[in-house]
């Protein structure tokens, strides 16, 4: 019998990236997706890139009822949790849309797996629970701090709640994974990141930049104790993310308890080095300014990955040029998006 996975907001960026490569891989999947933030079509384009197609489910993760029919319906393994809204800024000025998706959204999740006895999780987490860490490159032991908006707290909060799950059950098998910077796209130049409105991440604004769509990057600050005074990342190809979603996903059906990894290259680029690398890449020169800083940034941030080099068996094979020429296939070729002109809707 095939192996079945749920993954909640899988026709997203990243879900759609790793729906493609558990497809590839020769598991069954089961996307269920509200499409807030997302379009079906990324799904019928993982199809073209490779054949198959997941069974798509249009609903919400805060539906139980839904859930339980998912979970009675299918005999599912395990779950990868990417579903849940991600805009930093958005996150201030909304704060229980945040805490309603990302937080009960798994409680409810949770408590649908284990009502079905499904005790294999993966959630996305990210970097932000570091906050500004002193160490660098960071570690799975540096101590987390409290982030600074909505958001980054609704990411701590969950890990908090599947680490108490985890020590009130044992049966459970959870990974946080704490993404660093995910850019870039399919090497097809069919699935990709496709934000709504105007970019707030550095790559997609520069992407848009570079094919005349916004006119000028705005470079948050200058004078950071770094190199070049700009802020510094671990960007990370979202291929390379998605195959480190599907070692983990081998990892915990081995192991049990909450285990933490770092997903991230382990080195990390200026955001003026980011341009130059964009402008090599696309042939495309990108125009920008130094304005202030954006309030709450970091100077920098870069992953120590090695823990998940040793006990998953993986790392990052994409380099930085692979990262832009990959972002500018995707966006010479979709400049709406999924959208097919700049007025349809996603
Ligand atoms: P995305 O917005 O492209 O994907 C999230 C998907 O979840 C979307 O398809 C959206 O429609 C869906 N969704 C949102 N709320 C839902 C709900 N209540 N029920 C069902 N579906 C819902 O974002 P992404 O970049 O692919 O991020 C995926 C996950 O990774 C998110 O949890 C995000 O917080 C986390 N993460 C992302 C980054 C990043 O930079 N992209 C970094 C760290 C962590
Ligand atoms: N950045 C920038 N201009 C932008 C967007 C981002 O200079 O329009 C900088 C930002 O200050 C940070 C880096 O680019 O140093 C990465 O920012 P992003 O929002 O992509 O990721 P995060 O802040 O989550 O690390």
């Amino acid at each position: 019998m095939k192996n079945t996975i749920l993954v909640t907001g899988g026709a997203g960026y990243i879900g759609s990236h790793t729906t493609l490569a558990l497809l590839e891989a020769g598991f069954e999947v089961i996307v269920l997706d509200n499409l807030c933030n997302s379009s079906v079509d990324s799904l019928n384009r993982v199809q073209k890139i490779c054949n198959k197609l997941p069974i798509f489910i249009e609903g919400d993760i805060r539906d139980r009822i839904l859930l339980n029919n998912i979970f009675t319906t299918y005999k599912i393994s395990a779950v990868l949790h990417f579903a849940g809204l991600k805009a930093v800024g958005d996150s201030v000025n909304n704060p229980l849309e945040y805490y309603e998706n990302n937080v009960a959204g798994s409680v409810n999740l949770c408590s649908a797996m284990a009502q079905a006895n499904v005790f294999n999780l993966v959630f996305s987490s990210s970097a932000t629970v570091y906050g500004e860490s002193t160490q660098m490159p960071i570690n799975e032991r540096a101590p987390t701090a409290t982030p600074t908006n909505p958001y980054g707290r609704s990411k701590l909060m969950v890990e908090e709640l599947l680490k108490d799950l985890s020590y009130s059950d044992a049966r459970w098998s959870i990974a946080l994974l704490r993404y660093f910077n995910p850019v870039g796209a399919h090497q097809s130049g069919l699935i990709g990141e496709d934000p709504n409105g105007t970019p707030n991440n550095l790559v997609p604004y520069i992407s848009q930049v570079a094919i005349g769509k916004l006119k000028k990057l705005s470079v948050y600050g200058d004078d950071y104790p770094t190199p070049d005074g700009t802020g510094i990342r671990d960007y990370i190809h979202v291929v390379d993310l998605a195959d480190g979603h599907l070692k983990a996903l081998q990892a915990i059906s081995k192991t049990g308890g909450v285990n933490i990894w770092n997903l991230g290259t382990g080195i990390g680029y200026s955001v003026l080095e980011m341009i130059r690398a964009f402008e090599m890449a696309s042939q495309k020169s990108v125009p920008f300014q130094i304005v202030n800083r954006r309030q709450g940034d970091i100077a920098e941030c870069w992953a120590d990955p090695m823990k998940a080099q040793q006990e998953l068996g993986w790392k990052t094979e994409r380099k930085l040029n692979d990262m832009m020429v990959d972002t500018w296939r995707w966006q010479s070729l979709n400049p709406y998006g999924y959208k097919t002109s700049s007025n349809s809707v996603k």
